[in-house]
């Protein structure tokens, strides 16, 4: 398993470790600041599901549902 960084915000944290436990993998963004990283969906492919996690999203227990929800819909 690759490290990743923890997220800031809980809700946020809780919705990746539940991706993590459905075989999704972090991946680093770099090139933009506002993103926290990406999940990749178990495929880990370029036509695999792709999440892009924002570090500071404006309502986060909505994106940690977002997070959720793509995890719930792959199907890989
Ligand atoms: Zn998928």
């Amino acid at each position: 398993m690759n490290t990743r960084p923890r997220h800031p915000n809980k809700e946020i944290e809780n919705a990746v470790r539940y991706a993590e436990n459905e075989g999704w993998g972090y991946r680093a963004t770099g090139h933009s600041s506002h993103a926290w990283g990406r999940l990749l969906c178990p495929l880990r492919q370029q036509d695999g599901c792709l999440m892009s996690i924002w570090s500071t999203p404006r309502v986060p227990i909505n994106h940690a549902r977002q997070i959720q929800r793509k995890v719930d819909q792959c199907y890989h």
